[in-house]
């Protein structure tokens, strides 16, 4: 573990908000692969981003965190208990792609660092830049703020393989107690979703609709077919949503029973879609979405499918957050076959590390962050991966394409 210099103070969280110092300790895991590529290039464009906004009345302390195959090679272990001890202090933290380690034990760092910390909701914001090559024929139409459940569903880890003696006795089980139909032999997993897992990612998918000015939060479930689990998370997000933001919000039933269809000013509309359906109306009627709230297995397909629609994930950020802790990512892996060429596209962490300064108050240096690298997308000086689509594009390095982002603020 690593830090600056300079003396930052801790960030701490009180009534459910965080008090941000200027000079907060941030965590940073450069991580796995291409993983210390893209951090260098994202240190570089967040400090004078805040540098910029702030004239030196704010710095971020950034300390430098190990895990991943370094910290492995150095400690046996691939998220050192120093590590979580640090975030745990921290409070708010950014990681690089983090490989998974083959063979047994952990299944994902992820996945381990989502349930170490109960970073119970992931947060994609997709929207499109302008210059990006993309498949579609109106990319900007679509802009939406995805939030997935992290910490249930079919990602629980409940599952046993084909012929064990858990899936055996679980299956003699649902065959005896339950008169399931079951064939023997079988693989058998678990889809856990809770009332309390439900309500607490739709709630805070609705506070941000408030908080942002959003106007439309949708449930995305396949509650049609999974009428206990995805069903009931419908349900739940609809009595929670009652219960809690009856003020601030309007159901689309009672939009046309209540409101003969007329959309009272400022309330936030609640709707919900099935899985299936939803994937069809994000391509043929984005602009009606806005704030989805899924449970987990739907908000990891769609959070891809969004992003490929607006150019792909070299360029999508991510956040996983819980209450009092949040880690900003990359949503990509670890590409190990660039790993130290200095050659990928770093924009996924630096807007991830915008969606930070967003999180954390520092609103002016985060759109200083995203204005410039728009800017530096127009400039056609752009990485392999945008330059090989992009008419007249001109491939420049991972370093590069920070500094031309640092040049344009
Ligand atoms: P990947 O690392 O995301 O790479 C797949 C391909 O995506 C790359 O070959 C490259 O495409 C493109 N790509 C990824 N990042 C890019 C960037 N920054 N700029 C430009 N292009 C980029 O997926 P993977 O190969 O399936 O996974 C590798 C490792 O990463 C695995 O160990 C996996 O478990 C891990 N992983 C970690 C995370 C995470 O930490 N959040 C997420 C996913 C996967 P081209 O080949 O076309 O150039």
């Amino acid at each position: 573990m690593t830090t600056d210099k300079l003396q930052g103070e801790y960030i701490t969280f009180k009534d459910g908000e965080y008090q941000i110092p200027d000079n907060p300790i941030v965590g940073a895991l450069a991580g796995d692969g291409i993983g210390p590529d893209i951090w260098n290039a994202t240190r570089m464009v967040l400090d004078a981003a805040v540098e910029k906004a702030y004239a030196g009345k704010r710095t971020i302390c950034w300390q430098l965190l190990a895990a991943g195959e370094a910290a492995f090679a150095d400690t046996g272990s691939y998220l050192p208990e120093e590590t979580l001890a640090a975030i745990k202090k921290q409070l708010i933290a950014i990681k690089g792609p983090l490989s998974t380690p083959t063979g047994g034990g952990i299944r994902s760092l992820n996945v381990a660092l989502r349930h170490h910390f109960d970073l119970y909701a992931c947060i994609r914001p997709v929207r499109y830049y302008e210059g990006v090559p993309n498949p579609m024929k109106r990319p900007g139409d679509l802009d939406v703020v995805i939030f997935r459940e992290n910490t249930e569903d079919v990602y629980a880890g409940l599952e046993w393989s084909a012929g064990s003696v858990e899936a055996e006795e679980l299956g003699d089980y649902l065959r005896e107690k339950l008169k399931v139909k079951l064939r023997s032999g079988s693989a058998l997993g678990i889809k856990p979703m809770s009332p309390e897992g439900s309500k607490r990612l739709i709630r805070k998918a609705i506070q941000y609709a408030i908080d942002n000015n959003r106007r439309v939060v949708t449930m995305v479930h396949k509650g049609n077919i999974m009428k206990f689990t995805e069903g009931a998370f419908c349900q739940w997000g609809y009595d929670m949503a009652r219960a809690e933001f009856s003020d601030q919000v309007i159901t689309e039933e009672e939009l046309v029973t209540r409101h003969q269809g007329d959309w009272p000013p400022g309330k936030i509309l609640l709707n919900d879609r099935i899985a299936d359906a939803m994937f069809q109306q994000l391509l043929l009627r984005p602009s009606e979405y806005d704030v989805l709230a899924t449970p987990n297995l739907n908000g990891d397909y769609l959070s891809d499918a969004c992003a490929a629609q607006v150019g792909g994930l070299g360029i999508a950020p991510g956040a996983n957050v819980g209450d009092g802790i949040a880690i900003f990512e990359a949503t990509h892996g670890t590409a190990p076959k660039y790993a130290g060429l200095d050659k990928v596209n770093p924009g996924s962490l630096i807007l991830s590390g915008k969606m930070m300064l967003d999180f954390m108050g520092w609103k002016e240096a985060g759109e200083l962050v995203e204005k410039a690298l728009q800017k530096a997308i127009l400039g056609r000086q752009v990485t392999y991966d945008l330059a090989r689509q992009m008419d007249g594009g001109e491939e420049v390095s991972c370093s590069t394409f920070a500094s031309l982002i640092v040049k344009s603020m």
